[in-house]
């Protein structure tokens, strides 16, 4: 199967600016940011999506949760406040076929999104 973008990535081959990496994750700078904070968070395996995780992701879902706040708080935005985003399939504006969860912050986000 051809990688998804964010697979190469995390690969390394394609460049980006990645705030954090461990074994199962990295996380990288937005290429176009919403915010003066917007960070992408992945699994290294190739989810397509939420909808597709199952009971064998459990721990690794926990762990990207866990790495959302430690994240927030390295990029300084944990006191403030920010948003985690998980955008799922066409209608949820999904443009990236590897589940990403998205860190926005750095400045006051409106409710409810477009
Ligand atoms: P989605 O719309 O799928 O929830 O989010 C995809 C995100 O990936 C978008 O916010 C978009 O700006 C970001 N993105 C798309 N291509 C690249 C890229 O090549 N590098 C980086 N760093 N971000 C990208």
């Amino acid at each position: 199967m051809e990688k998804t973008l964010f697979q190469k990535i995390a690969d390394k081959e394609i460049p980006a600016s990645i705030v954090y990496e461990d074994e199962l994750c990295v996380a990288f700078r937005d290429i176009a940011p919403a915010a003066p904070v917007h960070v992408l968070l992945i699994p290294r395996k190739p989810i397509p999506s939420i909808a597709d995780a199952t009971a064998e992701d459990a721990a690794l879902l926990a762990h990207l949760m866990l790495k959302v706040g430690d994240i927030a708080q390295a990029e300084g935005i944990a006191e403030g406040g920010f948003r985690t985003v998980l955008n799922t399939g066409e209608n949820g504006g999904q443009t990236v076929p590897h589940l990403h969860i998205h860190i926005i912050g750095g400045r006051s986000l409106q409710w409810p999104p477009g």
